[in-house]
C-alpha cells in the first residue's frame, strides 16, 4: 500500500525545498495599486472582462467548480493551461534529468515522451499488446529500470480502448512507493467506465487528468485539471506558474460547469457516441478497411492498406484526417474524430470512392 509521504519523497529534492514565487496579494474588495498593472482595460474591451488585471494567481473559485464537477475536494485539484501543462510539470517534478525515466505504452499520446525529452528523461516502451491491453511484465521492467512516472492513457489516444481496470490495479501494485500512475482520462465522458478519480485519496500514487478540451468542447480555452491526493495536489501547485490561467478561460470555465451548459453537453456526448456506432458499422463494411478499433472515445481508429488514399479522398472534400501509418507498431491506420452528422455523412460519402 501507498502513503502520500511515500510519493512526495520520489520528487525531485529541489522541487520539494522549492521555495514559492511570493505574487502580488489578491483581494477583490481593494483597489489595485499594488501590482503594476495599467488602471484602464484595453482599447475596446469592455471594462467588465478586466484584462488589465491580473488574474486570480491560485484561482480558488475554479478549483471549487472544478472539484465538484469531478465530486473530489477542492484540496485534490489543480488546474492548469490544458492537460498538456499538468503533463510537463508531473514530469519535471518526478524525474530528475540524467537519471529518471517515464514509462508509455505505446501506441498512445505523444506529450507524455515529449515532456520526457524536454526534461531530459529517459523514455521507456511498454507497448501495449495487440488487443491494445497493457503489458504488465513490460511495464515492471521499466520500474525496475528506473521509471518515476507511469503514463497509462485510458481511453487510449489513438487506440481508443479503455484499459482493464484490473490492470490498472494491477500496474498500481507493481509501481508501489516507487513510482506515480497518471490515468489520463481526456476522452472519460464518452466512455461507459467509471474514472479513477475517486480512488486518488485511498491510492496516493495515482493521478488522474481531465480535460475540458474534448467533451465540453473548449479545446480553445487551454483548460485541463490534475485530481490527486492532497499532498501530490501541493506539490504541483508549487511549481505551476502564477496566474497560469487566464481571466477569459477561467470565465468560459465557470460557464461550462452550469447545469444547463452540462446538459447540453451531455446530449452532445450522446450524438457522438451514436454516430461513433454508427461510422464505425458503416466503416467496417468498408472493402478497403481491414479493422475498426474498438472505441470508448469520439474517434475511430481504422486499420487500412491504402491510408494514403483515404487521407486523399477525405482531403478532396474538405475533410482533414489523421495518419498514424507505421506509428509505434500500427501498420496502415487513420484516425477520424467523429463529427456532426453532416460531416460524417461527407466522410462517409467521400470514402466510398476509396474502394472503386
Ligand atoms: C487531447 C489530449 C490531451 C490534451 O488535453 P489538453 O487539456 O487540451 O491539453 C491530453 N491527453 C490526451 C490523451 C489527449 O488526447
Amino acid at each position: 500500500m501507498t502513503d502520500a509521504a511515500s510519493i512526495v519523497a520520489l520528487a525531485r529534492p529541489a522541487i520539494r525545498q522549492l521555495s514559492v514565487y511570493a505574487h502580488a496579494q489578491w483581494d477583490p474588495g481593494l483597489e489595485r495599486l499594488h501590482a503594476n498593472e495599467s488602471p484602464w482595460a484595453p482599447v475596446g474591451q469592455d471594462d467588465e472582462l478586466a484584462l488589465n488585471r491580473y488574474p486570480e494567481p491560485q484561482p480558488q473559485t475554479l478549483w471549487e467548480a472544478m472539484a465538484r464537477h469531478y465530486q473530489v475536494l477542492p484540496t485534490q485539484i489543480v488546474v492548469g493551461r490544458g492537460s498538456d501543462e499538468i503533463i510537463d510539470l508531473l514530469t519535471r517534478i518526478f524525474c530528475e534529468a540524467d537519471r529518471d525515466a517515464v514509462t508509455v505504452c505505446p501506441p498512445t499520446f505523444g506529450m507524455y515522451a515529449v515532456a520526457a525529452h524536454i526534461q531530459g528523461a529517459r523514455v521507456l516502451n511498454a507497448p501495449l499488446r495487440s488487443d491494445c491491453s497493457l503489458d504488465l511484465a513490460a511495464i515492471a521492467q521499466t520500474i525496475e529500470a528506473g521509471s518515476r512516472l507511469i503514463w497509462l492513457c485510458s481511453p487510449n489516444n489513438p487506440t481508443g480502448n479503455c484499459l482493464a481496470e484490473s490492470d490498472i490495479e494491477a500496474v498500481l501494485t507493481l509501481a508501489a512507493n516507487r513510482a506515480l500512475v497518471v490515468v489520463d482520462e481526456a476522452y472519460a465522458e464518452f466512455s461507459s467506465q467509471r474514472s479513477w478519480s475517486s480512488r486518488v485519496l485511498t491510492h496516493p500514487g495515482l493521478v488522474v487528468l481531465r480535460t475540458l478540451s474534448k467533451a465540453h468542447g473548449l479545446a480553445g480555452i487551454r483548460l485541463g485539471t490534475l485530481i490527486a491526493h492532497p499532498a501530490i495536489a501541493e506539490l504541483v501547485r508549487k511549481v505551476i506558474p502564477p496566474y497560469a490561467v487566464a481571466q477569459p478561460t477561467l470565465e468560459a470555465a465557470l460557464r461550462a460547469l452550469q447545469p444547463a451548459v452540462l446538459a447540453v453537453t451531455r446530449e452532445r456526448i450522446e450524438i457522438l457516441r451514436q454516430e461513433r456506432e454508427r461510422l464505425r458499422k458503416m466503416l467496417a463494411q468498408s472493402p478497403w478497411v481491414q479493422g475498426v478499433y474498438a472505441s470508448d472515445a469520439n474517434f475511430l481508429l481504422i486499420a487500412t492498406d491504402t491510408p494514403e488514399i483515404v487521407l486523399e479522398r477525405a482531403k478532396a472534400s474538405g475533410l482533414l484526417l489523421r495518419d498514424f501509418s507505421g506509428r509505434d507498431g500500427l501498420g496502415g491506420a487513420v484516425r477520424i474524430s467523429i463529427g456532426t452528422p453532416d460531416q460524417n455523412n461527407r466522410l462517409l460519402l467521400a470514402l466510398r470512392a476509396v474502394a472503386t
